[in-house]
């Protein structure tokens, strides 16, 4: 995963434009859906989107599908001292591993929460800052608690 690059100066200001690989991808954002790359060919799932499947080389099967939008708290850092002025510290920096298997690296929020704080293992779910250009921003957050104290998949 050479393209994992970690930075603590994340921030919305700094999202880079759709390119032909991403396109369909950051569509979905618009509507605040997850999407990751599927290979129709070989079941590999990826991101971010690429134009070749990490799993058999094809470049004609892949396909933005829907994520579940949620994930595990991978590995954190909570960022004290801001890189820049214009960014509120403290903020916390994650690698999330998405219920599909790919990694992301991502915000948490909030960034310090409760008494414990974040731990590696903690279940997550997606969220969504809206971008300037109508594009939006995945964060995770910890998910909300069924007020019914039933799971969905039950019926
Ligand atoms: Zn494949």
């Amino acid at each position: 995963m050479s393209d994992m690059t970690v930075s603590t100066d994340w921030t919305p200001g700094e999202v880079p434009p759709a390119d032909e690989n991403s396109a369909a991808y950051w569509d979905a954002t618009r509507a605040h859906r997850l999407t990751v790359q599927s290979c129709t060919a070989c079941g590999a799932v990826q991101h971010p989107p690429r134009a070749l499947c990490t799993g058999c080389g094809s470049m004609e099967h892949l396909t933005q599908v829907d994520a579940a939008g949620t994930g595990t708290v991978d590995t954190f850092t909570v960022v004290h001292r801001a890189p820049r002025p214009e960014l509120n510290a403290p903020y916390t920096v994650a690698r999330v591993r998405l219920a599909e298997g790919p990694v992301v690296l991502t915000r948490l929020e909030p960034a310090e929460p409760g008494e414990t704080g974040w731990r590696i293992g903690d279940p997550v779910a997606v969220a969504w800052a809206d971008l300037p250009d109508g594009r939006a921003l995945p964060y995770y957050t910890a998910p909300t608690p069924d007020p019914s104290g039933t799971t969905s998949k039950e019926h």
